[in-house]
């Protein structure tokens, strides 16, 4: 089985958010579809071991901040490389409550939920949301899970439903010099050195995060 295949299915990238009792949860997802529209009804997937999912079981509610084309990098290392579970993701990142969920600043769209079904497979859930407010719309081109690859070279976390074996990604990626993983986030830097001053553009660590590869 080639999965490429499956990378040839269309995709966007959100953060989705929700409460943890007095803070906040979040993390980055890919797989989000609208399903009706009366009523207004979406489903997002989400792996089970993110600690965001154990969040929305809890409070059943969750925000969707769709990311643009120009959102910071930054916000895809924090939201997807990172764990709620230790880390207050909203700290560093604009966003403001809307109905209680923190929605990122930095994004073209939000939509509010409440979980109205909840699918377990294997590895990942599909929670049902039943749509309660959306807006923030604004021209900014979505980001989509192809440009995100390939125009800014990020990498897909673990958890993601789209994950497949890092070493396929790498052998896509670039074809020169000597490569520089990041061993927080993956992404690759392609020089014959890294900066002193370098800081990852996917997840923020510093150069001496980096191991030669090749
Ligand atoms: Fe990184």
């Amino acid at each position: 089985m080639d999965p490429k295949i499956l990378g040839n299915l269309s995709y966007g990238v959100y953060v989705i958010s929700t409460l943890d009792q007095e803070k906040y949860a979040g993390c980055l997802a890919n797989s989000v579809i609208q399903i009706s529209s009366k009523p207004y009804t979406v489903l997002v997937s989400m792996h089970r071991d993110n600690y965001t999912n154990v969040c929305i079981k809890k409070c059943k509610k969750f925000g969707i901040s769709i990311l643009n084309e120009e959102t910071d990098l930054n916000v895809i290392g924090t939201f997807g490389f990172q764990s709620s579970k230790s880390v207050n993701k909203f700290h560093n990142i604009r966003n403001q409550l809307i109905q209680e969920v923190p929605i990122l600043t930095d994004s073209c769209g939000y939509i509010i939920c409440s979980v109205v079904d909840a699918i377990e497979t294997s590895t990942h859930t599909l929670f049902i949301g039943e749509v309660e407010k959306m807006g923030g719309y604004n021209e900014k081109s979505p980001m989509t899970y192809r440009y995100y690859h390939e125009v800014l070279k990020g990498t897909t976390p673990k958890n993601a439903p789209t994950y497949i074996e890092q070493k396929n990604e790498e052998e896509r990626v670039f074809k020169s010099k000597k490569k520089w993983k990041c061993k927080v986030c993956g992404y690759i830097y392609e020089a014959e050195e890294i900066p002193k001053d370098f800081l990852c553009p996917i997840c923020g660590q510093p150069h001496t995060e980096f191991v030669l590869i090749e």
